[in-house]
């Protein structure tokens, strides 16, 4: 959900995955030569053609993520990675780096240049050299056109799909479900390119002067990320071969180019992250397990018990794993300043939706509207929808559920008692929402991370991640004076 009155979820590449496949329909096949190996393949991207996708993808991105607002953290990011580009296999491209406002561990790359870290990578980095390796590694996805080869080997039968889902008229907040897989075309690259990835990380961020021992040394600390997630892994791990194994084989790699400059700049690095935001801005609202909450719109919504709950700049999405039901909550802004039931009729039909029946009601002391829909979605076919647009100060909000016809009678009571959640918050409740942020530490002797997590860290985060934040297993306590990151409240 936004700052004010407006909602962000993770889907961008698949909206990305949508312009790539565009593109590819007027490009036609061509043989090229592969920057890295030098090998002629036959590619249906040219250069031109890959910064237009990277452009048109950047600006997505920018909308859907948000840009970090930290200019001087962002000249810090782009000044490491201009240094890796210069010494990349591509060195003329119109290279970007941009750190995006998302919370979750991730680093990715779109082609003709434009490079991404989160906020949330940039907690978890010790040092500049793992910066400099994490960047690396995604210049290398565009300096071996990595996407472009996927995109060419994919020819055929996918590309009509993705095409299918771009023409055929949406419905627009289901986008989600209904092209659901198709992103991966966009950030799953196979397990050959990471490996190719990784080498190419250690060798631009060595030729840089950085140490290469980086690369090994991150990849420990996400295959320790991996190991301790409960539920699902983070994008950038997912997305890529076990970490484990990545290590097994970039630290020979590592090995045998560390010899000359070695630069960690540690102190740097630490000083440049000081104060940046951890975990959920509040300012978009923030997941709490299932519940949602929003500080600034004072709303909150408490999702089916054990559902992913993800927030974007657009809407709430909550979703059953393995399942295609989805809820979520967006604003409704057509149906401001009308009659709600005319209101919430109008806003259902501007997606897509039929009505069927409804009635006015009230949830949580609000005026609301409360209907049933049927409607198609992409991928899944028919659906049934459960919505109530509530009215809560000059705005009105939708929550809805969505099932396959078959399945909607299964899930509509959950359905109904999350729409039924919906309630304002006070200012009270809102004001206890804070904003984490990193900070620093000097550990002293006896330090243990148990201790630092629950003092100096307020147990605002569990030991082992702090240990993985710095680069650690929980096991091994800090040695007296080491700098530490900790999250505190902001
Ligand atoms: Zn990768």
């Amino acid at each position: 959900m936004p700052r004010t009155a407006t909602c962000r979820v993770l889907s961008v590449p698949r909206h990305l995955a949508a312009g790539l496949a565009a593109l590819a329909l007027v490009a036609s096949a061509a043989c090229a030569s592969n920057p890295v190996t030098g090998r002629r393949e036959v590619s249906f991207l040219s250069e031109a053609e890959e910064i237009a996708i990277g452009q048109r993808g950047d600006a997505e991105i920018r909308r859907e993520m948000g840009v970090y607002h930290d200019e001087e953290l962002q000249r810090y990011v782009t000044g490491v990675g201009e240094r890796l580009a210069a010494v990349s296999h591509r060195p003329t491209l119109p290279w970007t780096f941009t750190v995006v406002d998302v919370p979750a561990v991730n680093a990715f790359a779109l082609p003709g240049g434009y490079i991404y870290v989160t906020r949330g990578l940039l907690a978890h980095l010790g040092d500049e050299s793992e910066l400099a390796g994490v960047l690396g590694h995604e210049i290398g996805h565009v300096t071996a056109r990595h996407a472009s080869q996927q995109l060419t080997r994919s020819t055929g039968g996918s590309i009509g799909v993705l095409l299918a889902s771009i023409f055929v008229p949406g419905v627009a907040p289901f986008s989600d479900l209904a092209s659901a897989g198709l992103g991966t075309l966009f950030l799953k690259y196979g397990r050959d390119d990471e490996l190719e990835s990784d080498r190419l990380g250690v060798e631009y961020a060595s030729r840089a002067g950085w140490d290469p021992e980086s690369v090994p040394r991150f990849l420990t600390t996400l295959s320790r990320l991996d190991a301790m997630s409960v539920r699902g892994v983070p994008n950038w791990l997912s997305t890529h071969p076990d970490p484990g194994s990545r290590v097994v084989k970039a630290a020979p790699v590592a090995a045998s180019r560390s010899e000359g400059a070695r630069d960690r700049n540690r102190d740097e690095f630490l000083r440049r992250i000081d104060g940046l935001a951890y975990g959920d801005d509040p300012a978009e609202g923030v997941v709490q397990a299932h519940r949602f909450l929003h500080p600034d719109l004072r709303i909150a919504v408490d999702f089916p018990e054990g559902w992913d709950v993800q927030n974007s700049s657009e809407q709430v999405v909550a979703q059953l794993e393995g399942e295609q039901v989805l809820m979520l909550m967006r604003a409704a802004s057509d149906a401001n300043g009308v009659a709600l039931d005319d209101g919430a009729r109008k806003h259902m039909r501007g997606l897509g939706f039929t009505f069927e029946h409804g009635a006015l009601d009230t949830v949580s002391g609000r005026d609301a509207f409360v209907g049933l829909y049927r409607g198609k979605a992409r991928q899944v076919g028919a659906v049934r929808i459960r919505a109530a647009h509530i009215r809560a100060g000059r705005q009105v909000y939708m929550v809805a559920g969505v099932a396959p016809e078959a399945d909607f009678a299964r899930v509509d009571a959950e359905f109904a008692a999350a729409v039924r959640s919906f309630r304002e918050l006070s200012g009270a409740e809102a004001s206890r929402i804070r904003p984490n942020r990193v900070a620093l530490y000097t550990a002293k002797p006896g330090d243990t991370w148990q201790g630092i997590a629950q003092r100096a860290g307020r147990g605002l985060v569990p030991a082992t991640r702090l240990a993985l934040m710095n680069g650690h297993a929980v096991n091994t306590q800090p040695a007296a004076g080491t700098r530490l990151k900790i999250v505190v409240e902001g």
